[in-house]
């Protein structure tokens, strides 16, 4: 069976909040798709619920939390983002529940995008491979964040000094979600993001993976993704509209 056809994306914005759960998320796909966001002007800031601490088998997460902020930074400018944010949750145990989704509201505020970006956070990539437990329970969290952020007495705690509501957020995408409708042609911008996931040198190392190219790995999805926009190379996204009746 041919995989569905995807719709572009709307570009009709100007400003995009990526949450996510750990340094790294966004590389494996959405950062080529950002820096032809970037590209076109549009602002795009990071933010990253754990600093992805437990990620390296081999290194105390006192170390691998800097290093692996350090990369994230880094992989961030390649792509055009300059403020990269970490909340400091711990790493492979996060928690999903109201005081999760307090503080993606918090960042949500403060920001005020129009788009807010995500991974996937359905149980599996597709197929039987397992969605990791973080991913999920930030992905959820962020849908109810961006809601909650619009209403003034939810949070309410949030709002005694400058910061105010904000329901301005018009759709959240998740990037790499099995159940995707939506697309990005990235054919121009796939080697800014090979560059970007390739920042994260020392996590990558640090998997052990042998003969491991990210190029060639970013490319098979890339490709696949393409073909059902025809183009060379997309990444996918699954559209959350946050309005009423669009
Ligand atoms: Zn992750």
């Amino acid at each position: 069976m041919e995989p569905a056809p995807l719709e572009p994306l709307s570009e009709d914005w100007s400003t995009a909040l990526c949450v996510v759960a750990h340094p790294d998320d966004l590389e494996f796909g959405a950062a080529a798709a950002i820096a032809r966001w970037t590209g076109q002007g549009k602002t795009v800031v990071y933010c990253m619920v754990t600093s992805g601490e437990a990620g390296i088998d081999g290194l105390h997460p006192d170390e691998s939390r800097r290093i692996r902020e350090a990369e994230q930074v880094e992989s961030a400018r390649i792509v055009g983002v300059e403020a990269v944010e970490f909340l400091g949750l711990p790493d492979g145990v996060v928690e999903y529940g109201v005081p999760l989704r307090a503080v993606i509201a918090e960042v949500v505020r403060r920001n005020r995008p129009d788009i807010v970006i995500t991974g996937n956070f359905r149980d599996t990539f597709g197929g039987r491979n397992l969605n990791q437990a973080d991913h999920i329970a930030v992905g959820k969290a962020v849908l109810d964040a961006v809601r909650d952020a619009g209403n003034r007495w939810i949070f309410s705690e949030q709002l005694d000094g400058n910061l105010e509501p904000w329901g301005g957020v018009k759709e959240v995408w998740a990037a790499g979600s099995p159940a995707a409708t939506h697309g990005v042609d990235t054919t121009d911008t796939f080697a800014a993001g090979v560059e970007s996931l390739k920042a994260h040198a020392a996590y990558i190392d640090g998997l052990g993976w042998e003969n491991w190219d990210p190029a060639e790995f970013l490319e098979g999805f890339a490709r696949a993704t393409g073909q059902r926009m025809g183009v060379a190379f997309a990444t996918s996204f699954e559209v959350f509209p946050m309005g009423w009746g669009d």
